[in-house]
């Protein structure tokens, strides 16, 4: 048992160690370094960051395996925790489905999951800041603006924490700030059978990447990794600044 334990530290040590030089010069090749350092193995997930370009939704390094800045206090998430998060929900981000991205950010991640549920699936994104939902819509609107005249995607300003009711259950939820708790709100909202992946911040201040299935109405919760994220929070608490 101990040394099954340490095998898998090692590997989680690896794994997220590699992830940080996952770096590329083009879309192409940052995917392709995320793959070949096994950041994520789904290929659902890997046509997925293909065909979304993050050089639309940063202008600043966009092929650097980190995360950038976005204005208010918000960031889109490394190309690391994009992958492992797409390959997380592989199973559930499937055609057809119904998922929400809390914390919508630059857009990036919904229009990845929006890729994998295709054209008969929806993918709301929930952003609290206004400002930052009408730059994701700029950002999606380059390559992907079939997907918000669909309706394949929909972009909401409010507040995640309250998910998004009006179109619940979601077979996937991800969540891309990090929440003192599992918002109850969310697990209400997951469909059964469905996934959520999302950081939870403990007492000691450090940060869970959770796994959260609705299994026969029971909530099953598993930490997959230690990561950071921007917190879960009020506008107010995140941005002073006024519209
Ligand atoms: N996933 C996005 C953004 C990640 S940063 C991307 O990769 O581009 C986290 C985002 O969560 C920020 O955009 C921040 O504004 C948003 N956020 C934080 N608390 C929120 C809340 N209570 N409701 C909705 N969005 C929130």
């Amino acid at each position: 048992m101990r040394r099954l334990e340490l095998i898998s530290t090692l590997i989680i040590f690896t794994t997220r160690s590699m992830a940080w030089r996952s770096s590329g010069t083009s879309n192409k090749e940052l995917v392709e370094n995320l793959r070949n350092n096994h950041v994520f193995a789904s290929q659902r997930a890997y046509d997925a960051m293909i065909a979304v370009d993050r050089g639309d939704f940063t202008r600043s390094d966009p092929y650097q395996d980190a995360p950038q800045r976005i204005g208010y206090n918000a960031t889109i998430s490394a190309p690391h925790m994009h992958a492992a998060a797409l390959d997380y929900l592989q199973n559930h981000l499937v055609a057809g489905a119904n998922a929400l991205d809390v914390g919508s950010g630059s857009g990036y991640l919904t229009v990845c999951m929006a890729k994998m549920v295709g054209s008969t699936g929806t993918v709301v994104g929930i952003e609290h800041m206004g400002e930052l939902v009408e730059l994701s819509k700029k950002n999606i609107e380059k390559h992907h603006k079939e997907m918000l005249d669909s309706g394949n995607v929909i972009l909401v300003e409010g507040d995640g924490r309250q998910g998004f009711a009006e179109k619940a259950p979601y077979n996937a939820i991800h969540v891309g700030a990090a929440a003192k708790g599992v918002p109850k709100a969310l697990t209400d909202q997951l469909a059964e059978g469905g996934r959520m992946m999302i950081p939870v911040e403990g007492e000691d201040g450090n940060q869970e990447f959770m796994q959260i299935d609705k299994i026969d109405g029971k909530i099953e919760k598993k930490t997959v990794e230690h990561v950071i994220y921007v917190p879960l929070t009020s506008r107010d608490k995140q941005w002073s600044g006024h519209r």
